[in-house]
């Protein structure tokens, strides 16, 4: 399963010293600390934290840690060279040891806290002090900035131990939870989807930690036992890691005159966020009200192609609140997530999510969530009427936005030029009834088939299309003659031959997903020491819109086996940490 790399230049980054001659602390240096921090870091205990950006924190390093994996893709991209990923200062400082790392890289990391907000309601509860201040990055601690190629990178240590968001929580993430979240972000990457990036990935050969699991085979909904997993230190990478509900934290400040300054706080956090995140798009010589109203206008734009991405690709958020949502406009925090496999709108692995946050509702939760940034944006413009007017039919507009690109979505998956509604209203109830496995359809459809027996490949056969095979069959053959004689010629045709066609739905349609009983052996065997599957579903998972190899064909181009199906721990799951 090997694939061919591009043409590589050397790397430029062959050591600790040669990263730490790009570190820029913008965050940390033009935002305000906590005034109540402690300069050291040494801040490990659930505090509230009623002021400031951010609070400086020491991350806690995992003991005796071990190499798991690194991203080639990503260092790649970043010029890293391979062999720093296991080089002992690379291996210290990724796995939670900064008291080392050479000047002018600091030896203090840094947690900032965000309010809570679930389908555009705002929760204190969740804070252990009620106020809303002791809730935040509880165990991520974020250890550098850089400008790398001209690009700013936020590195963050998830699991680097407790800061004081961390909520009586140990401040640490198992390896479980760790190779979900360092797959799926490379997977997601690889599908062109935006997301936060792996980095690498450590874990310790002594230090465990307990959490709720299921027992093997449990078909509960709640784990039933606790269970004890190695920890693991995993680094996400991205060009900031603000988000919606973060803005909201200073929102709502603003908005109570919590404090003096917090208005100003507000400014700030907003500023801050036009300069990591749409620098590109947004003059910095420009007024506040300005860049406002267009970081509005561009997040919206953002948000909802991300949206639209995820139901191309078949991922559900799970857990799509304020504080899961990045103010940049990509995918971040990989928890109880899950990839569609049988086609249900209503698709939700995580136990605790409800419908709100399930498959095929992702647009209003967008929507949800972008109604708290503008909420939390407004008083910024209070005395700007025009710019307020100009906000407000920003916040309006987002459902048409928002259907336009879910239109767009469909219509690119199935090869059309626009979308035609009629067509695809008849598609989701087959898919539903049939019920189809959402990759694999889509797949076969892009071989543009002559008859329905490849789509058949696809085909779960449950209940409805038992009571009635030779009907439903006899449906599936009236859809794909329309759609059929749809792409073929017409308003809905793209001008391009068959075989065009189909090499342009094969980038839009992927052929691997990436399925949670495909992950749970990979942290299985790495629990037991053993990373060679993670590697190999790395591997194979960074390529899905490739045909790749009979073997990995065979092994990971699948419909899932029944007896994963309303299995604990792999079609759903309570808690993902
Ligand atoms: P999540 O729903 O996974 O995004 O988690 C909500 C918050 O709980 C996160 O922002 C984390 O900071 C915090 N959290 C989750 N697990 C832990 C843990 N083991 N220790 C401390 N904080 C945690
Ligand atoms: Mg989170």
């Amino acid at each position: 399963m090997k694939k061919s790399l591009p043409q590589e230049t050397s790397p430029t980054i062959e050591t600790l010293d040669d990263l730490s001659t790009l570190v820029n602390y913008s965050l940390m240096d033009t935002l305000n600390p906590d005034p109540d921090a402690k300069e050291n870091g040494v801040d490990h205990a659930p505090r509230q934290v009623f002021s400031g950006h951010y609070v400086p924190v020491k991350p806690t390093p995992i003991k005796d840690p071990e190499y798991v994996t690194h991203s080639k893709d990503f260092f790649r991209e970043l010029g890293f060279a391979d062999s720093i990923a296991q080089s002992d200062d690379f291996v210290r400082m990724f796995s939670g040891d900064i008291s080392q790392v050479p000047a002018p890289m600091r030896k203090v990391g840094w947690a900032c806290g965000y309010a809570l907000s679930i389908f555009g309601t705002e929760y204190y509860q969740q804070c252990p002090f009620q106020t809303g201040n002791g809730y935040g990055d509880g165990r991520a601690v974020s250890v550098l900035e850089a400008v790398i190629k001209g690009k700013r990178w936020e590195m963050q240590l998830k699991g680097g131990g407790r800061t004081p968001y961390c909520r009586g929580g140990d401040g640490r993430a198992v390896l479980r939870s760790s190779i979900r979240e360092f797959l799926a972000q490379e997977y997601m990457h690889a599908l062109g989807v935006p997301t936060s990036r792996s980095l690498s990935l450590f874990v310790s050969k002594t230090e465990k930690v307990q959490r709720p699991w299921y027992s093997p085979g449990s078909r509960l909904q709640d784990p039933d036992r606790m269970i004890s997993e190695p920890v693991a230190i995993s680094t996400r990478v991205a060009p900031s890691f603000i988000r919606v509900g973060q803005l909201e934290l200073f929102g709502r400040r603003a908005r109570k005159q919590e404090h003096p300054k917090a208005m100003e706080e507000l400014e700030k956090i907003v500023l801050h966020l036009v300069d990591r995140e749409y620098a590109n798009v947004i003059d910095n010589k420009l007024p506040t009200a300005e860049k406002v109203v267009l970081l509005a206008r561009e997040f919206r734009s953002r948000l909802t192609l991300l949206v639209a991405n995820w139901i191309r690709v078949g991922y559900c958020q799970g857990n799509f609140n304020g504080d899961n949502c990045a103010a940049g406009g990509f995918t971040l925090d990989y928890g109880p997530f899950g990839f569609c496999e049988e086609f249900d709108p209503q698709f939700q692995p995580w136990t605790g999510g409800g419908q709100h946050f399930s498959f095929l509702n992702q647009p209003i939760a967008a929507e949800r969530n972008f109604h708290m940034f503008w909420a939390t944006l407004r008083p910024l413009l209070a005395s700007q009427t025009d710019s307020l007017q100009q906000l407000d039919e920003i916040r309006s507009g987002f459902a048409d936005e928002m259907q336009m690109a879910m239109e767009a979505m469909w219509a690119a998956k199935l090869g059309l030029g626009a979308f035609h509604a009629e067509l695809f209203s008849e598609l989701e109830t087959l898919m539903v009834q049939t019920p189809v496995d959402y990759t694999v359809f889509f797949r076969e459809l892009s071989n543009v088939p002559n008859d329905i027996s490849p789509l058949q490949k696809s085909f779960y056969k449950g209940a409805a299309y038992e009571a009635d095979p030779e009907g439903m069959d006899k449906r599936w053959s009236e859809w794909l003659t329309q759609w059929k004689s749809l792409i073929t010629s017409g308003h809905y045709a793209q001008s391009c031959s068959r075989e065009e066609l189909s090499k342009q739905m094969k980038l839009v349609n992927p052929k691997y997903s990436l399925r949670e009983w495909f992950v749970v052996p990979a942290y299985q065997q790495a629990a037991a020491g053993n990373y060679s599957l993670v590697r190999e579903l790395q591997e194979v998972m960074t390529q899905p819109y490739a045909e790749q190899s009979k073997e990995a064909e065979d092994k990971y181009y699948r419909l899932r086996p029944s007896e994963f199906s309303e299995l604990g721990g792999v079609s759903h799951y309570s808690c993902s940490s």
